[in-house]
């Protein structure tokens, strides 16, 4: 997990992706943290949200 971190190759899982607010929302098949992509760019990490 700690070297999943570092290497931040986090894999989106398509089938829980869906669309949400303007953009994908799925999470990381590896570490379960919610991922985001915005038409045109690739998946990344959610900012975390207060
Ligand atoms: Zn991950």
């Amino acid at each position: 997990m700690i070297l999943h971190n570092l290497f931040g190759r986090h894999i989106p899982d398509h089938q829980r992706n869906r669309w949400e607010g303007g953009y994908f929302v799925t999470q990381c098949t590896l570490c379960g943290q919610a991922m985001i992509k915005l038409p045109g760019l690739p998946w990344r990490l959610r900012p975390s949200s207060a």
